[in-house]
């Protein structure tokens, strides 16, 4: 018997969870991919119109079929390469390509697989917004904005990151103000503002960087401040001479992983991080980037999160998880090069600072800081303030109605590290009661709880590929 799958979310996850069903299943199964964008694959992340945004790791990270490193750059050579985007290539190889292009290259292979498959399974996008579910025997009833609802005999939620919270300062005092944009992702937004104001990021991570080179593009001239509590700036990668021994693909899918089989199953974060240490100098003895020995363990995080107790884990998102993410997600040297332009200009600054009081008495919002390493007390005026602190984590304060059902329904709950939804291993959502349901399935950056760093393409695709057989098991013999 052939069964419906409804996946909700049409980003890269929700792309390639359904090509790689279409792909693996040995049935002509119907797989509904629900997603409001005009196409299915780009989600958020690639379907920024910016031609400033780019890919933060190379082509060769970026790929819809595992095992082939290579079909970004083929794809990108059918396109024209350097005649259709010069500035894509490095002069050491490597492709870091403008965002909506991989959104575009993601939409075609779904598109691809939607004409023909191997298992003939019918690939539908709906061009639609799920706001509710409820389980109905063995089934799910999807209800949609547009008033139509589905019934699917297994989902898959990929909904992912949700643009993030305000903070408190802001929240309190100016949410409604004309130069307060929340949502670090409404790019009309942003460039709407005046080429003189005074600027504020309030981040200093990826998305205050994507957000800088886009003033910078537009001709900016105002100071732009882009601010956090640590003042970190993300870190630039290595020159592609310090290149892996083994091809990408294995080593994140790897039997034992490269840091569990060097250092074994460590219960202590602090453990962790003394090996990590000890790894980073002995390559500095060897004339290697830290990058190196940082990355087999950002390609180990799968085999290594598990074995930490959860206190351990909830220790790691309150004290480390800044530091962590700041050096495994790095600068598109594009990006970078055109941020060092503005600091050397003195046009650009990063502050290390608390937010002590916001104010917004006329046009101009005040803010007052509290500097981390002097202790200088300041107060700025700001023309306009964009909230770059990172997606929420939480699905529970987010305002997507999906998620928020899934919860009120209790067919989900936040993990217990605080972050992303529970899951069992095989991505099976746990439920209020605490039983997971194999016919309910979450994948992506939604699973950062159990699994650490499920948040770059190619860790999102080795959970889909590692848990098809099982997958595609339950709804063949089910
Ligand atoms: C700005 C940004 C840049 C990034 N750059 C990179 C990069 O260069 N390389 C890399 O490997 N990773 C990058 N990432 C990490 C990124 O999370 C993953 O690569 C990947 O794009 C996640 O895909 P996704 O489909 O899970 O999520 P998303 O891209 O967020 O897609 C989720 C989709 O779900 C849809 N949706 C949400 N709610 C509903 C609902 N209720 N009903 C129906 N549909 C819904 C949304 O419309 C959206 O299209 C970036 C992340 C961000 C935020």
């Amino acid at each position: 018997m052939t069964k419906h799958i409804a996946i909700i979310g049409g980003g890269y996850t929700g792309a390639a969870f359904a090509i790689q069903l279409s792909q693996h299943a040995s049935r002509a199964h119907t797989i509904s991919v629900i997603e409001p964008r005009e196409t299915v694959g780009a989600g958020l992340a690639y379907s920024t119109t910016d031609p400033e945004h780019r890919l933060n790791a190379p082509d060769m990270v970026h790929f819809v079929t595992p095992d082939d490193q290579q079909q970004l750059r083929r794809w990108f050579e059918e396109q024209g390469g350097a005649r259709y985007d010069a500035e894509a290539e490095m002069a050491d190889g490597p492709l870091f390509l403008r965002r909506f292009d991989f959104g575009r290259f993601v939409a075609e292979q779904f598109i691809s697989h939607q004409n023909a498959n191997p298992s003939r399974a019918t690939i539908d996008h709906i061009r639609d917004r799920a706001i509710d579910m409820v389980k109905q025997g063995a089934s799910f009833r999807i209800m949609l904005e547009s008033g139509e609802d589905i019934v699917a005999n297994l989902v898959v939620v990929a909904t992912s990151n949700e643009r993030p919270s305000v903070p408190a300062p802001f929240a309190e005092t100016v949410l409604e103000h004309p130069g307060f944009i929340a949502n670090p992702w409404n790019i009309e937004a942003v460039q709407e503002i005046s080429k003189d104001a005074r600027l504020l990021f309030v981040g200093t991570a990826l998305t205050a960087a994507d957000l800088i080179v886009t003033r910078l593009r537009l001709g900016h001239r105002g100071p732009i401040t882009a601010l956090s509590r640590r003042g970190f700036r993300s870190t630039r990668r290595t020159a592609a001479g310090a290149a892996y021994t083994e091809p990408f693909w294995n080593r994140i899918t790897r039997g034992t992983s490269l840091f569990v089989a060097k250092h074994g199953r460590q219960k202590r974060l602090l453990d962790v991080v003394a090996a990590l240490r000890a790894d980073i100098r002995a390559a500095a003895a060897r004339g290697e980037p830290w990058q190196l020995p940082f990355d087999d363990l950002r390609d180990s995080v799968w085999q290594v999160w598990p074995h930490l107790p959860l206190s351990e884990k909830r220790r790691f998102m309150r004290h480390l998880r800044t530091r962590y993410d700041v050096h495994r997600f790095r600068l598109p040297p594009q990006v970078e090069g055109k941020l060092d332009i503005a600091i050397a200009r003195g046009q650009l600054r990063y502050r290390a600072a608390h937010i002590m009081s916001v104010l917004a008495p006329g046009d101009a919002i005040t803010v007052a800081t509290q500097d981390r390493y002097s202790g200088e007390l300041r107060s700025d005026m700001f023309d306009a303030v964009i909230n770059c602190t990172g997606p929420e984590p939480r699905p529970d304060r987010t305002d997507n109605p999906f998620m928020q059902a899934l919860i009120a329904n209790r067919l989900a709950r936040v993990h217990p590290v605080g972050v992303g939804f529970d899951v069992d291993n095989n991505c099976s959502a746990i439920n209020a009661n605490g039983a997971s349901d194999p016919c309910l399935r979450i994948f992506g950056p939604l699973t950062i709880g159990q699994f650490g760093d499920p948040q770059g393409t190619p860790f999102i695709l080795s959970y889909i590929c590692k848990h098809m057989p099982e997958i595609v098991e339950v709804l063949e013999t089910g």
